[in-house]
C-alpha cells in the first residue's frame, strides 16, 4: 500500500441479538430468522456514512452438531436479499463454526482473528472503525483488533446507538 492511501473504515456487526432477534437458542432456520427492529434505518444510515458494514457472527452450533455450514448460508442468503431490497450490501459475513469443547480456535470470539482477517482484507484503519454487540465477548474481541466496541441490550433497535457514531450535528 503506497504511504498516505486512504483507508476503510468499517462497523463490524454481531449477528444475533444485534442484526436478528436472539432467541435464546440456536438461529438456523428461516422461520426464526426475525429482523430486529430499526436494522434498515440504521445500516442505511452507516452506509451512507461511508462504513463498510461486516458481519462477524459465532456459529458454534456447527461444531455442535445442531445444523450445518448450508443452514448458514442459506440464513445469509436470506439476510443479503431483505438488506439488497433496501439498497444496503454487506462487505463480507464472516462466522466461526467451532466451539471450545469440541475443538480450540482463534477466531471464535472473543477471538479477533475475524475482525484483523476482515482488517487486512479489506485495507480498514481499526481506530476509524466501530464493533456493536449485544455481549462482552464481542467488545472483547473489539478491543484486541483496535476496534471501539459498543455494547447494546439484546434486541434492542439498533437506532438508539447511532449517536454514538454519527454525533448529532
Ligand atoms: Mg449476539
Ligand atoms: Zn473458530
Amino acid at each position: 500500500m503506497k504511504e498516505g492511501a486512504k483507508k476503510n473504515k468499517a462497523v463490524f456487526l454481531d449477528r444475533d441479538g444485534v442484526i436478528n432477534r436472539e432467541t435464546g437458542n440456536y438461529v438456523f432456520k428461516p422461520e426464526d430468522f426475525d429482523l430486529n427492529e430499526g436494522v434498515f434505518d440504521a445500516l442505511a444510515m452507516l452506509r451512507d456514512r461511508g462504513f463498510m458494514l461486516i458481519v462477524i457472527s459465532n456459529q458454534g452450533g456447527i461444531a455442535r452438531g445442531l445444523y450445518t455450514h448450508s443452514h448458514v448460508r442459506k440464513i445469509h442468503d436470506i439476510l443479503n436479499k431483505k438488506l439488497s431490497v433496501q439498497s444496503i450490501s454487506l462487505t463480507e459475513i464472516y462466522y466461526c463454526p467451532h466451539y471450545p469443547a469440541t475443538g480450540r480456535c482463534l477466531c471464535r470470539k472473543p477471538g479477533s482473528i475475524l475482525l484483523e482477517k476482515a482488517i487486512a482484507r479489506f485495507n480498514i484503519d481499526p481506530a476509524m472503525s466501530w464493533m456493536i454487540g449485544d455481549k462482552e465477548t464481542d467488545i472483547e474481541a473489539a478491543r484486541r483488533s483496535g476496534v471501539k466496541g459498543i455494547l447494546v441490550k439484546p434486541n434492542d433497535s439498533l437506532m438508539d446507538y447511532m449517536n454514538i457514531i454519527i454525533p448529532r450535528q
